[in-house]
Protein backbone atom coordinates (compact mmCIF):
# COMPACT_ATOMS: atom_id res chain seq x y z
CA UNK A 1 0.00 0.00 0.00
CA UNK A 2 1.38 3.05 -0.67
CA UNK A 3 0.99 5.78 1.92
CA UNK A 4 0.39 9.83 0.73
CA UNK A 5 1.69 11.87 3.67
CA UNK A 6 -0.98 13.97 4.91
CA UNK A 7 1.42 16.98 4.82
CA UNK A 8 1.94 16.66 1.15
CA UNK A 9 -1.26 16.72 -0.68
CA UNK A 10 -3.15 18.87 -3.21
CA UNK A 11 -5.91 21.20 -1.77
CA UNK A 12 -6.92 23.58 1.27
CA UNK A 13 -7.86 23.88 4.75
CA UNK A 14 -9.49 25.79 6.87
CA UNK A 15 -7.67 27.38 9.57
CA UNK A 16 -9.04 29.85 12.32
CA UNK A 17 -11.16 31.46 9.58
CA UNK A 18 -9.02 31.40 6.10
CA UNK A 19 -8.09 29.01 3.66
CA UNK A 20 -4.61 28.02 3.17
CA UNK A 21 -3.24 25.85 0.71
CA UNK A 22 -3.40 21.98 2.18
CA UNK A 23 0.68 21.77 2.21
CA UNK A 24 0.87 25.21 4.20
CA UNK A 25 -1.02 24.36 7.15
CA UNK A 26 1.64 24.13 9.26
CA UNK A 27 1.78 23.93 13.02
CA UNK A 28 4.58 25.21 15.50
CA UNK A 29 6.09 22.34 17.28
CA UNK A 30 5.67 24.49 20.48
CA UNK A 31 2.32 24.30 20.69
CA UNK A 32 0.44 23.35 23.36
CA UNK A 33 -2.23 20.78 21.49
CA UNK A 34 0.94 18.61 20.79
CA UNK A 35 3.03 18.53 23.88
CA UNK A 36 -0.02 17.98 26.52
CA UNK A 37 -2.59 16.50 24.27
CA UNK A 38 -5.40 19.71 24.81
CA UNK A 39 -7.04 19.34 21.49
CA UNK A 40 -10.71 17.76 20.55
CA UNK A 41 -12.03 16.81 16.94
CA UNK A 42 -14.41 15.39 15.08
CA UNK A 43 -14.68 12.77 11.99
CA UNK A 44 -17.07 12.58 10.25
CA UNK A 45 -18.72 11.79 6.88
CA UNK A 46 -20.14 13.30 3.72
CA UNK A 47 -22.08 11.03 1.31
CA UNK A 48 -23.46 12.65 -2.06
CA UNK A 49 -22.49 15.94 -1.20
CA UNK A 50 -24.11 15.97 2.66
CA UNK A 51 -22.51 15.54 5.86
CA UNK A 52 -24.10 13.09 7.88
CA UNK A 53 -25.49 14.77 11.48
CA UNK A 54 -23.52 17.85 10.95
CA UNK A 55 -24.65 19.86 13.44
CA UNK A 56 -24.48 16.67 15.97
CA UNK A 57 -20.92 16.60 15.61
CA UNK A 58 -20.76 20.32 15.82
CA UNK A 59 -22.38 20.17 19.13
CA UNK A 60 -19.78 17.17 20.46
CA UNK A 61 -16.62 19.30 19.21
CA UNK A 62 -17.88 22.45 20.86
CA UNK A 63 -18.91 20.70 24.17
CA UNK A 64 -15.43 18.46 24.25
CA UNK A 65 -13.93 21.95 24.21
CA UNK A 66 -15.71 22.50 27.32
CA UNK A 67 -14.86 19.53 28.68
CA UNK A 68 -11.44 20.23 28.66
CA UNK A 69 -12.32 23.80 29.84
CA UNK A 70 -11.75 25.75 26.55
CA UNK A 71 -14.26 27.75 24.36
CA UNK A 72 -14.18 26.97 20.62
CA UNK A 73 -14.11 30.76 19.24
CA UNK A 74 -16.46 29.68 16.33
CA UNK A 75 -20.19 29.54 17.25
CA UNK A 76 -21.99 26.23 15.83
CA UNK A 77 -23.31 27.58 12.91
CA UNK A 78 -19.82 29.22 11.88
CA UNK A 79 -18.41 25.21 12.17
CA UNK A 80 -20.99 24.23 10.17
CA UNK A 81 -20.10 26.76 7.66
CA UNK A 82 -16.32 25.81 7.51
CA UNK A 83 -17.15 22.18 7.70
CA UNK A 84 -19.18 22.77 4.08
CA UNK A 85 -17.28 25.01 2.59
CA UNK A 86 -14.38 22.84 3.00
CA UNK A 87 -16.56 19.74 2.04
CA UNK A 88 -17.27 22.27 -1.33
CA UNK A 89 -13.62 22.83 -2.10
CA UNK A 90 -12.58 19.58 -1.89
CA UNK A 91 -14.37 18.82 -4.91
CA UNK A 92 -15.93 15.24 -3.13
CA UNK A 93 -18.96 14.35 -2.95
CA UNK A 94 -18.31 11.71 -0.54
CA UNK A 95 -15.43 12.45 2.03
CA UNK A 96 -14.35 12.28 5.79
CA UNK A 97 -14.13 15.71 7.14
CA UNK A 98 -12.10 16.12 10.10
CA UNK A 99 -12.31 19.49 12.26
CA UNK A 100 -9.82 19.50 15.36
CA UNK A 101 -9.56 22.73 18.30
CA UNK A 102 -6.48 22.79 19.74
CA UNK A 103 -4.73 24.93 22.46
CA UNK A 104 -1.85 27.27 20.61
CA UNK A 105 1.77 28.43 21.42
CA UNK A 106 1.31 30.88 23.86
CA UNK A 107 2.28 29.05 27.01
CA UNK A 108 3.94 25.78 27.48
CA UNK A 109 3.20 24.34 30.61
CA UNK A 110 0.56 22.43 32.54
CA UNK A 111 -1.11 25.92 32.84
CA UNK A 112 -2.42 27.23 29.52
CA UNK A 113 -4.89 29.56 30.66
CA UNK A 114 -3.78 32.39 28.30
CA UNK A 115 -3.38 29.90 25.09
CA UNK A 116 -5.61 30.86 22.33
CA UNK A 117 -8.09 28.01 21.11
CA UNK A 118 -7.18 27.21 17.24
CA UNK A 119 -9.76 25.39 15.09
CA UNK A 120 -9.02 23.39 11.95
CA UNK A 121 -10.77 21.57 8.98
CA UNK A 122 -9.87 19.62 6.18
CA UNK A 123 -11.64 16.86 4.22
CA UNK A 124 -10.39 13.94 2.12
CA UNK A 125 -11.30 10.36 0.67
CA UNK A 126 -11.33 7.75 2.79
CA UNK A 127 -13.87 5.02 2.00
CA UNK A 128 -14.09 3.45 4.92
CA UNK A 129 -11.83 2.66 7.90
CA UNK A 130 -11.79 -0.92 7.60
CA UNK A 131 -10.95 -1.02 4.07
CA UNK A 132 -12.39 -2.84 1.06
CA UNK A 133 -12.59 -6.01 2.44
CA UNK A 134 -14.73 -5.04 5.64
CA UNK A 135 -18.18 -6.76 4.45
CA UNK A 136 -16.48 -10.31 5.24
CA UNK A 137 -16.13 -9.28 8.43
CA UNK A 138 -13.16 -7.44 11.08
CA UNK A 139 -11.54 -9.47 13.41
CA UNK A 140 -10.63 -7.54 17.29
CA UNK A 141 -8.44 -8.72 19.72
CA UNK A 142 -8.87 -7.85 23.18
CA UNK A 143 -6.70 -4.94 24.19
CA UNK A 144 -4.68 -5.03 27.75
CA UNK A 145 -5.57 -1.61 27.91
CA UNK A 146 -8.73 0.07 29.76
CA UNK A 147 -11.39 2.20 29.21
CA UNK A 148 -11.03 4.81 32.21
CA UNK A 149 -13.56 5.18 35.04
CA UNK A 150 -15.38 8.66 34.31
CA UNK A 151 -13.29 10.32 37.04
CA UNK A 152 -9.63 9.34 35.09
CA UNK A 153 -10.66 10.65 32.57
CA UNK A 154 -12.67 12.81 30.48
CA UNK A 155 -14.37 9.98 28.51
CA UNK A 156 -17.46 11.77 26.86
CA UNK A 157 -15.42 14.05 25.24
CA UNK A 158 -13.57 13.05 21.63
CA UNK A 159 -10.40 14.37 23.26
CA UNK A 160 -6.93 13.38 21.29
CA UNK A 161 -5.45 12.21 24.56
CA UNK A 162 -7.78 9.55 25.04
CA UNK A 163 -6.54 7.79 21.62
CA UNK A 164 -2.91 7.21 22.93
CA UNK A 165 -3.94 3.88 24.41
CA UNK A 166 -6.54 3.50 21.39
CA UNK A 167 -3.65 3.77 19.35
CA UNK A 168 -1.19 1.51 21.32
CA UNK A 169 -4.56 -0.96 21.43
CA UNK A 170 -4.57 -1.32 17.50
CA UNK A 171 -1.27 -1.79 16.82
CA UNK A 172 -0.93 -4.41 19.53
CA UNK A 173 -4.24 -6.07 17.96
CA UNK A 174 -2.35 -5.58 14.19
CA UNK A 175 1.03 -6.92 15.21
CA UNK A 176 -1.13 -10.34 16.39
CA UNK A 177 -2.76 -10.09 12.62
CA UNK A 178 -6.36 -8.96 14.11
CA UNK A 179 -7.85 -5.68 12.48
CA UNK A 180 -8.87 -3.42 16.00
CA UNK A 181 -8.59 -4.05 19.50
CA UNK A 182 -11.59 -4.80 21.41
CA UNK A 183 -11.43 -2.88 24.46
CA UNK A 184 -12.82 -3.37 28.38
CA UNK A 185 -13.42 -1.15 30.67
CA UNK A 186 -11.62 -0.39 33.89
CA UNK A 187 -14.53 -2.87 35.47
CA UNK A 188 -13.44 -5.38 33.29
CA UNK A 189 -17.11 -5.11 31.01
CA UNK A 190 -16.90 -4.77 27.52
CA UNK A 191 -16.48 -0.90 26.17
CA UNK A 192 -15.57 -0.82 22.38
CA UNK A 193 -13.70 -0.76 19.67
CA UNK A 194 -10.58 1.66 19.35
CA UNK A 195 -12.80 3.71 17.17
CA UNK A 196 -15.87 2.22 16.80
CA UNK A 197 -18.90 1.15 19.16
CA UNK A 198 -19.70 -2.37 19.08
CA UNK A 199 -23.30 -4.22 19.08
CA UNK A 200 -24.11 -7.99 20.15
CA UNK A 201 -27.10 -9.73 18.94
CA UNK A 202 -28.71 -12.32 21.52
CA UNK A 203 -31.88 -13.66 20.97
CA UNK A 204 -32.63 -11.31 18.14
CA UNK A 205 -32.27 -8.41 20.47
CA UNK A 206 -29.31 -6.04 19.83
CA UNK A 207 -27.25 -5.84 22.89
CA UNK A 208 -24.45 -3.28 23.17
CA UNK A 209 -22.91 -2.09 26.56
CA UNK A 210 -24.12 1.36 28.32
CA UNK A 211 -22.00 4.16 27.17
CA UNK A 212 -20.74 5.23 30.35
CA UNK A 213 -17.11 5.38 30.13
CA UNK A 214 -16.57 5.93 26.64
CA UNK A 215 -18.01 7.85 23.48
CA UNK A 216 -21.46 7.40 22.69
CA UNK A 217 -21.25 7.48 19.35
CA UNK A 218 -23.17 9.03 16.91
CA UNK A 219 -23.50 6.75 14.80
CA UNK A 220 -24.34 4.16 17.56
CA UNK A 221 -27.21 6.20 18.66
CA UNK A 222 -28.20 6.44 14.96
CA UNK A 223 -28.25 2.63 14.61
CA UNK A 224 -30.23 1.72 17.79
CA UNK A 225 -33.34 4.05 16.47
CA UNK A 226 -33.00 2.15 13.09
CA UNK A 227 -33.72 -0.75 14.94
CA UNK A 228 -36.14 0.54 16.92
CA UNK A 229 -37.85 1.47 13.50
CA UNK A 230 -37.26 -2.11 12.52
CA UNK A 231 -39.00 -3.04 15.80
CA UNK A 232 -35.63 -4.93 16.95
CA UNK A 233 -35.14 -4.59 21.14
CA UNK A 234 -32.28 -2.73 21.92
CA UNK A 235 -30.48 -3.24 25.11
CA UNK A 236 -28.10 -1.43 26.86
CA UNK A 237 -26.35 -2.45 29.55
CA UNK A 238 -23.32 -4.13 31.50
CA UNK A 239 -21.51 -6.81 28.84
CA UNK A 240 -19.21 -8.97 30.61
CA UNK A 241 -16.17 -10.78 27.89
CA UNK A 242 -17.79 -14.28 29.10
CA UNK A 243 -21.29 -13.30 27.51
CA UNK A 244 -19.70 -12.54 23.98
CA UNK A 245 -20.04 -16.72 22.86
CA UNK A 246 -24.01 -16.15 23.93
CA UNK A 247 -24.11 -13.67 20.62
CA UNK A 248 -24.35 -14.69 16.97
CA UNK A 249 -23.67 -11.64 15.12
CA UNK A 250 -21.74 -8.72 16.36
CA UNK A 251 -20.78 -5.61 14.35
CA UNK A 252 -19.22 -2.38 15.16
CA UNK A 253 -19.77 1.32 14.31
CA UNK A 254 -18.45 4.73 13.46
CA UNK A 255 -18.35 7.94 11.27
CA UNK A 256 -15.69 6.03 10.56
CA UNK A 257 -16.30 2.14 10.68
CA UNK A 258 -19.93 2.92 9.66
CA UNK A 259 -22.07 -0.50 10.23
CA UNK A 260 -19.11 -3.37 10.27
CA UNK A 261 -19.39 -6.70 10.71
CA UNK A 262 -17.17 -8.21 13.28
CA UNK A 263 -16.22 -12.00 12.34
CA UNK A 264 -14.06 -12.73 15.22
CA UNK A 265 -13.36 -11.66 19.31
CA UNK A 266 -10.00 -13.32 20.00
CA UNK A 267 -11.13 -17.32 19.63
CA UNK A 268 -14.92 -16.30 18.76
CA UNK A 269 -16.19 -16.94 15.21
CA UNK A 270 -19.20 -15.02 14.00
CA UNK A 271 -21.20 -14.98 11.44
CA UNK A 272 -22.85 -12.27 9.29
CA UNK A 273 -26.29 -12.67 9.76
CA UNK A 274 -29.89 -10.55 9.01
CA UNK A 275 -29.26 -8.22 11.70
CA UNK A 276 -26.73 -6.66 10.81
CA UNK A 277 -27.32 -7.13 7.11
CA UNK A 278 -30.64 -5.02 7.49
CA UNK A 279 -29.36 -2.15 9.77
CA UNK A 280 -26.05 -2.56 7.79
CA UNK A 281 -28.18 -0.94 4.33
CA UNK A 282 -30.24 1.07 6.65
CA UNK A 283 -27.72 3.18 7.48
CA UNK A 284 -26.51 3.32 3.97
CA UNK A 285 -29.59 4.10 2.76
CA UNK A 286 -30.15 6.91 5.65
CA UNK A 287 -26.72 8.42 4.97
CA UNK A 288 -27.43 9.05 1.39
CA UNK A 289 -30.85 11.37 2.21
CA UNK A 290 -30.66 14.66 3.00
CA UNK A 291 -30.46 16.31 5.77
CA UNK A 292 -34.08 17.00 6.45
CA UNK A 293 -35.13 13.32 4.51
CA UNK A 294 -32.85 11.76 8.01
CA UNK A 295 -34.46 13.95 10.50
CA UNK A 296 -37.82 12.75 9.08
CA UNK A 297 -37.00 9.39 8.90
CA UNK A 298 -35.66 9.59 12.40
CA UNK A 299 -39.18 10.91 13.63
CA UNK A 300 -41.11 8.21 12.03
N1 LIG B 1 -15.65 5.41 20.03
C1 LIG B 1 -14.50 6.00 19.68
C2 LIG B 1 -13.32 5.87 20.56
C3 LIG B 1 -14.43 6.73 18.48
O1 LIG B 1 -13.28 7.31 18.10
C4 LIG B 1 -15.55 6.82 17.65
C5 LIG B 1 -15.48 7.58 16.36
N2 LIG B 1 -15.73 8.95 16.57
C6 LIG B 1 -16.73 6.18 18.07
C7 LIG B 1 -16.75 5.49 19.27
C8 LIG B 1 -17.98 6.28 17.24
O2 LIG B 1 -18.48 7.59 17.30
P1 LIG B 1 -19.32 8.21 16.11
O3 LIG B 1 -20.37 7.21 15.76
O4 LIG B 1 -19.91 9.44 16.71
O5 LIG B 1 -18.40 8.48 14.99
Amino acid sequence: MTLIPFDDRDGSIWWDGAVVPWRDAKLHVLSHGLHYASAVFEGERAYNGHIFKLREHTERLLESGRILGFEIPWSADQIDEACLQTLERSGLTDAYIRPLAWRGSEQLSVSAQATRIHLMVAAWAWPNLFGADRMKGVRLATSKWKRPHPETAPIHAKAAGLYMTSTMSKHDAEAQGYSDALMLDWRGQVSEATGANIFFVMDGALHTPTADCFLDGITRRTVMALAAKRQIPVVERAIMPDEMGHATEVFVTGSAAEVTPVRQIDDLHFDSGLVTATLLKDYEALVRMAPEQVRLQLAA
